[in-house]
């Protein structure tokens, strides 16, 4: 039985405060905060309609640290969840340490002037969660999260060590819109605009954004263009795997979303640096994502299903010399819907964050400091995934991948 604050009021949000009211033996006492309280009401609303709980609601700008610690005080939780936008991670991990609460988050820090997608910032905070009993889990969602939690799972159970590992994020839905993100258009877009990195015989090695590709046979979405690209679990993965000689991600865009962002990119419009547009400061980028499709609207549309996980290979647990396994999650956009009123990209993040919360507030995991997901016992984590929605398989492949 445990009290926890949400702060953020997006799909990734109202998918987890749904799965947490879905789960009151071990959330009693939800509350919800953004900057928005109307979105947070709406939410609220919904889940009030679907489970038959109640969710207080209350609006915060979450950079305000003073704010949020007053707004923590008040409630007293054993855990502030943070799915607002990365770049409130600082201030809120302020505002727990200043109130003495622990805290979760899906995506890491991001200053608003620079695409980074680093730990760096975060991982500096070690010593003060520490000296002050409290924990922090980092990228709690699905990549970052549960692929992270896949591989360290198949580190546990099939490989003594990994030589490759690379992760494959699927999204074969379709929304029937012309160009939409399915999460935060802004960090999305920031994300795939970025120079691909990937890590390979102990150091990064960068490449132009969106040049490298491969066709993959996605089960349950059929043959796809994945594209290589950075993604922050790559950095703790390689830390906390030391004997990893190559860790890559990739990701399915369609031909008409890099159409669009190619047109966008070329024109100027996913600069983050600020342009002067009559007399005031506009981040392009920004704008942009004041125009696109918001990601929750898109739950009702979003047909067909998304495809995550993690192929690695190396030398087997049992002495049998070297193994390759698959390990993936398939979700049904459709399905997502009908249970939480939002489409599989939110729903497969929102689910991992009420369950690494279910391990924070259980004391299943535990720690004084800032931790990563890989630092964790998979296990308990896994058998969650099967019970609340997102079932995974494993299976032996015939040898390592060939792209
Ligand atoms: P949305 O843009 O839909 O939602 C973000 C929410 O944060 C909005 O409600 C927004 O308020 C709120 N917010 C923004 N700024 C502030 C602020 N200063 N104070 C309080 N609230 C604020 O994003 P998503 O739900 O799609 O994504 C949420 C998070 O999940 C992001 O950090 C994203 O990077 C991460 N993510 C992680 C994934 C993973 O697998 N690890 C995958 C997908 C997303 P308002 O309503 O007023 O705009």
């Amino acid at each position: 039985m445990s009290t926890v604050l949400v702060i953020g009021a997006g799909g990734v949000s109202s998918v987890c405060v749904h799965k947490m009211a879905m789960n009151t033996e071990i959330f009693s006492d939800i509350h919800l905060a953004s900057r928005t309280k109307r979105k947070c009401d709406a939410i609220a609303e919904s889940v009030k309609a679907h489970t038959g709980n109640d969710v207080a609601t209350y609006e915060i700008d979450a950079e305000e640290v003073p704010a949020m610690v007053n707004l923590i005080s008040k409630i007293q939780p054993s855990l502030v969840v943070n799915l607002a936008l990365p770049y409130q991670d600082l201030p809120i991990m302020d505002a727990c340490l200043e109130a003495g609460v622990s805290y979760l988050d899906t995506a890491n820090y991001e200053p608003k002037d620079e695409a980074k997608f680093e730990y760096k910032w975060q991982w500096a905070y070690h010593d003060r969660f520490k000296d002050a009993g409290l924990m922090a889990l980092l990228g709690s969602g699905f990549d970052p999260g549960v692929t992270s939690v896949f591989t360290m799972w198949l580190k546990k159970h099939k490989l003594k060590t990994i030589r490759t590992l690379d992760i494959l994020d699927c999204n074969g839905g379709d929304h029937g819109q012309h160009f939409a993100t399915n999460f935060n258009p802004e960090i999305n877009i920031r994300e795939v605009t970025a120079p691909a990195r990937h890590w390979e015989n102990g150091e990064w090695v960068e490449t132009p954004a969106m040049q490298v590709k491969t066709e993959f046979d996605f089960e349950a979405v059929g043959p796809k263009n994945a594209y290589l690209m950075y993604h922050e679990e790559l950095e703790s993965l390689a830390k906390f795997n030391p004997e990893i000689e190559r860790a890559r991600f990739w990701m399915t865009f369609g031909d008409a979303y890099i159409t669009h962002l190619t047109v966008l990119q070329n024109v100027g419009m996913t600069r983050i640096d600020p342009v002067k547009y009559q007399g005031k400061e506009i981040i392009p980028l920004q704008f942009l994502a004041a125009v696109l499709p918001k990601p929750e609207t898109l739950g009702e549309t979003t047909k067909g299903n998304t495809n995550i996980g993690c192929i690695a290979t190396g030398e087997a647990l049992d002495g049998s010399g070297e193994k390759t396994f698959y390990i993936k999650n398939i979700c049904s956009h459709e399905a997502a819907y009908k249970e939480t009123g939002n489409q599989a990209v939110s729903y497969t993040t929102g689910v991992p964050a009420m369950i690494g919360s279910a391990m924070m507030v259980q004391g299943i995991w535990s720690g004084d400091g800032v931790f990563n997901m890989e630092e964790m016992d998979p296990d308990p984590f896994m058998e969650m995934l099967n019970q609340h929605g997102l079932p995974w398989t494993v299976e032996e492949l015939d040898g390592p991948v060939s792209f």
